[in-house]
């Protein structure tokens, strides 16, 4: 069996900042004494490891002591957590992407010019929980079955979107918010460039193999969007987070495999599935 990687695939510079960050704080502050509000990143063996040199990753904002230091992660925060940190004297280390601050500014200055603000995205994810917080009734939706309940009135519409999402889902909203009576339409692209590149390569691998693997976090919504595309390209994909949950069953009849990895993927993941499946492939 032929394996074949992305050319583009796995860490992007916002998870490598965010972690780089993260290890300096351990080393200025010391182990035990920082908390990040949730996991770092959505990748469960980067938290592990994060976990094992001191950071305590399940801090909640009110359960935290008064003067202690909180992490915010890439996916950033709203303002308000801002300000319920400073009112706790709570000393603040930010890790939030600059591209995920693109999209706060981005719904701030569209509210501030009189639009309804729009933001295409998971209300569940972290990322989208932190940017509707930078202006007031953020209308949420994800899918164009979501436009009649939620779509209101209004003249003056502004659409950002969830910057891992792909091109492909978030036009498909925006081409059906596009049909409906409204008098001006503002769009900000917030779509984050390093994930649209992992899902070109993806695509482009998809042509070239009869079996895809996508590897990173289950929860991660850019490791998901990836492999959903390749599902949806027609190509048999299995996601998964490392080798332990590869099956021999997931490549009978294979002739050729491709490798893809999310943008919190850490490479020392991708190269321990990679060897291994070439390794299963030559003894197989
Ligand atoms: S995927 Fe994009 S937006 Fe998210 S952390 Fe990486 S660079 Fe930033």
């Amino acid at each position: 069996m032929i394996v074949k990687l992305a050319t583009k695939r796995g860490f992007c510079f916002g998870v490598e900042d965010a972690i780089e960050l993260t290890e300096k704080a351990l080393e200025e502050y010391g182990a035990g004494q920082i908390v990040a509000l949730g996991p770092v990143i959505h990748n469960p063996q980067v938290v592990q490891k994060l976990e094992e040199a001191g950071l305590n990753q399940s801090g909640k904002i009110d359960e935290i002591e008064d003067g202690s230091t909180i992490l915010v992660r890439s996916h950033g925060a709203s303002p308000e957590l801002f300000e319920q940190a400073r009112r706790k004297n709570l000393e603040i280390v930010d890790a939030t992407c600059i591209l995920v601050k693109k999209a706060q500014d981005a719904v701030k200055k569209l509210h501030q010019e009189g639009y309804q603000v729009i933001m295409i995205g998971d209300r569940n994810h972290p990322e989208v929980r932190g940017v509707i917080g930078y202006a007031p009734n953020v209308i949420v939706l994800d899918s164009v079955e979501e436009l009649d309940e939620k779509l209101p009135h209004r003249d003056k519409l502004g659409i950002v979107a969830q910057t891992t999402h792909s091109p492909e889902h978030v036009g498909e909203i925006i081409g059906a918010i596009a049909q409906r009576p409204f008098q001006e339409l503002k769009i900000v692209n917030t779509l984050c460039l390093e994930v649209v590149r992992r899902q070109e390569a993806a695509i482009e691998l998809c042509k070239e193999v009869d079996v895809m693997f996508v590897l990173g976090g289950l929860h991660s919504a850019n490791t998901c969007e990836l492999a959903r595309l390749c599902r949806n390209y027609g190509v048999q994909t299995h996601h998964v987070e490392t080798w332990e949950q590869f099956d021999p069953q997931m490549v009978v009849g294979r002739q050729a495999a491709g490798v893809t990895a999310g943008a919190s993927t850490p490479e020392w993941t991708i190269e321990d599935f990679v060897s291994k499946l070439r390794a299963f492939d030559a003894h197989g």
